[in-house]
């Protein structure tokens, strides 16, 4: 039984996402009803539009929750999601009846499954989500580093990864 159903044309729209930024990292959100998605949302990578180096520059109101990183942590990040184009896009789920489902981001030279600071990220993020009325999403990776982008789905909850299933179809 899958936890999620993603159209291949959903998929095939990351992968040509993710193909576009890189070598940075692309990022977005998929959205829909009953664990079957509908709907991209692709979100500006402030690190992909600014450089990582600067990282430590970014308004603080903008990407909050990078102050809990250490900076070694800090370093390691390659995606922050811009809070412009997230409300954009909560704003839409939400005028369409959409539940958010899930996180996607890529990883253009490493394997598709989370780094420790996406999951320390997405751990933090865990107390996030019910503040701002959304459900805990899963986490899709898509790597690039083979020459078939290989793309897997997790849960990441208080600390744990586990696959979630998907069929995409
Ligand atoms: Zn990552």
């Amino acid at each position: 039984m899958a936890d999620l159903v993603i159209p291949k044309t959903v998929v095939d729209d990351i992968i040509a996402h993710a193909k576009e930024l890189t070598p940075h990292e692309c990022c977005g959100l998929l959205a829909g009803t009953n664990g079957v998605v509908s709907h991209l949302y692709r979100i500006k990578n402030i690190v992909a539009m600014e450089g990582a180096q600067n990282l430590s520059s970014f308004d603080a109101a903008k990407v909050a929750h990078l102050e809990r990183l250490s900076p070694a942590e800090r370093a390691e990040i390659a995606f922050v999601m811009d809070m412009q184009d997230f409300s954009t896009a909560k704003k839409d789920m939400r005028n369409k009846g959409l539940d958010l489902q899930v996180v996607y981001h890529s990883h253009p030279h490493d394997p598709a499954r989370p780094s420790v600071t996406d999951i320390k990220i997405a751990s933090d993020y865990e107390e996030i989500w019910p503040k701002i009325n959304l459900p805990i999403p899963a986490y899709l990776l898509i790597s690039l580093m083979t020459s078939t982008p290989d793309v897997r789905c997790y849960w990441i909850k208080s600390g744990q990864v586990s696959p979630a299933h998907f069929a995409i179809q």
